[in-house]
């Protein structure tokens, strides 16, 4: 989806619902839904809105799929890309990352969306905060069974109880 930005007259409030590629890197269960809202002030527009969108998960604990709903609540500042020329970053007065910058009269909502989602979405994805992950010796997946392999804290504190009787 692309709006031409001259031709925003007055604000607009958009329900959004689109396709997440998987060239994202993301396997997408579900299109981002969400709204966004647009005001424009001669040449900066500003947008502000959420999208959500679920997501299927590695967890990089355990390593087993899982969904995973992904939010992403924005408020960025689209100047014109020419706007850049001369003028030296901080006099933007807002955060890096929150202003973006546009091309021949047109900002793709469908980019905007695909990267706050990416944001968004966790490096280390946890399929729960409990999730007690695989056994590094077995490999079973602890939370499905438990194992009979000795916790390795416990077996280096053997090997230290060892090193001392050795040493006396
Ligand atoms: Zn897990
Ligand atoms: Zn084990």
């Amino acid at each position: 989806m692309k709006i031409t930005v001259s031709e925003i007259e007055a604000p607009l409030s958009l329900p959004v619902s689109e396709p997440v590629g998987e060239d994202s890197g993301l396997i997408p269960l579900t299109p981002a839904t969400g709204r966004i809202d647009i005001t424009r002030t001669g040449p900066e527009v500003h947008i502000t809105g959420h999208v959500e969108v679920t997501i299927r998960q590695v967890c990089s604990r355990c390593l087993d799929d899982f969904s995973q709903t992904v939010h992403s609540e924005f408020d960025l500042l689209y100047l014109p890309a020419e706007a850049l020329r001369g003028e030296t970053s901080h006099e933007l007065h807002r955060d890096e990352g929150t202003v973006g910058f546009y091309r021949n009269d047109q900002i793709d909502i469908s980019d905007i969306l695909r990267e706050q989602i990416l944001l968004n979405t966790p490096m280390k994805p946890l399929c729960s905060e409990n999730c007690s992950g695989i056994c590094p010796t077995c490999g079973k997946n602890l939370n499905e069974d438990s194992c009979n392999c000795m916790p390795q804290t416990i077996d280096s504190r053997f090997q230290i109880l060892k090193t001392l009787r050795k040493e006396h």
